[in-house]
């Protein structure tokens, strides 16, 4: 039997707001030229949203191209009955090219040598051959012009090669000299694109979502380049960073909730939480949040952090433990035991961001999305 489990009786939770997710996706697209197709980016468990239920909604708005990260992932979505295409945008063992093959899944050729390792396994592996056009993480050097064409021809004899990619390292910036990077960048790949333009490769893609608003216009210019955007950050309706504005109506997915387990007085010259790192300077009021960085929530939050109770902010005192942080109520009134807690998201005119938490501990919004861990249960309204 099935028990249903509501947000009621939990600890701590994300809710996930399919309707803003869809309203996310049409505005992008409505800012692309209209013939631009979208690879949903879902790797990392949809950045945190859960991946099959963001590809699902995805697929009844016409995508039918998803990148992972991992084959785990890959073979989640098809058992979950998943049937576009989707690409492992990074390493897979070469030993796992059954599976692979069995559930039609696209892999990444990372260098020569992995596909040498991959060859050997005699598998007619469907592959996007990566090329590093400035950012040396995988791929082919698209320098060596000459190397990467007899490479991409050397690997269509053996594999099913079916794209080619490459990755923008400063999409997201604004700076001259990052904007001519990745200007260049899409020249060195439209001059690799070019060298096999006759094996007619269906998916020929470099845009991830900054550059699919901002850099669009140059695929007039490079013909050889697909109109494709691999779309992640954007799509939950968060900033790949913090120089450009988002389109209109763009809004976060995700909220994350939790809610007051325990409320007491604490007088002055008292402490509170692991290592003494917050004494007591007045009489308080102190509430305690079943949530802890086993849960995801940064420990670098601690003493520094807010969350919202009643619409109103309260601050983090003490240092963030593994499952429970704790916060100073004294200027909200009425603070009750299960009263709820918002961890990211609005509570009436009052709104903490993930943009906000990363600023705070020195990482970026992908970062503390990522991080909301699996014991968290994601809920969709
Ligand atoms: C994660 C990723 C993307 C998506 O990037 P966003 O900034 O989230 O749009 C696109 N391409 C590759 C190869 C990626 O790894």
């Amino acid at each position: 039997m099935q028990v249903l489990v509501s947000k009621i009786e939990k600890r701590s939770w994300v809710e996930i707001d399919i309707e803003q997710l869809k309203r996310n996706y049409l505005l992008y697209k409505s800012q692309l030229p209209e013939d631009f197709k979208i690879i949903g980016i879902i790797k990392a468990d949809g950045y945190g949203h859960g991946d099959i239920k963001v590809a699902q909604c995805l697929e009844k708005l016409g995508v039918h191209f998803f990148a992972v990260s991992n084959i785990d992932e890959a073979v989640g979505l098809r058992e979950a009955g998943i049937n576009g295409e989707i690409l492992i945008l990074g390493y897979t063992s070469p030993y796992d090219a059954k599976t692979l093959v069995k559930y039609d899944i696209t892999q990444a050729i990372l260098s020569d040598e992995y596909a040498n390792k991959l060859r050997i396994q005699g598998q007619k592996v469907k592959c996007h051959v990566a090329i590093d056009t400035g950012m040396s993480r995988i791929g082919l050097d698209a320098k060596d012009i000459n190397k990467c064409e007899e490479s991409i021809r050397s690997f269509d004899t053996c594999f099913n090669v079916t794209g080619l990619f490459t990755h923008l390292s400063v999409a997201d910036s604004n700076d001259k000299s990052d904007i001519a990077f990745t200007e260049n960048q899409i020249k060195l790949f439209d001059d690799v694109a070019s060298r096999v333009s006759d094996l007619n490769l269906q998916y020929v893609h470099c845009f991830n979502s900054a550059a699919g608003l901002h850099y669009n216009y140059l695929l007039s210019k490079y013909v050889n380049i697909d109109k494709i955007v691999r779309l992640g950050i954007i799509l939950y309706g968060l900033h790949p960073c913090d120089v450009f504005d988002l389109p209109n109506g763009i809004a976060p997915v995700l909220s994350w909730k939790s809610r007051v387990s325990m409320v007491k007085r604490v007088a002055s010259g008292n402490y509170i939480g692991y290592g003494r790192s917050y004494e007591t300077k007045s009489d308080m009021i102190i509430a305690t949040v079943p949530t802890g960085y086993a849960d995801g929530y940064n420990r670098l939050l601690s003493n520094k952090g807010f969350v919202l109770i009643h619409g109103k902010k309260a601050q983090i005192v003490g240092r963030i433990c593994m499952d429970q942080l704790t916060v100073d109520v004294t200027g909200i009134p009425n603070v009750k035991m299960d009263d709820t807690v918002t961890l990211i998201g609005k509570d009436g005119s009052n709104t903490i961001t993930a943009e906000e938490m990363a600023q705070e501990v020195g990482t970026i919004n992908y970062e503390i999305v990522c991080d909301i861990s699996k014991r968290v249960q994601r809920f969709y309204d």
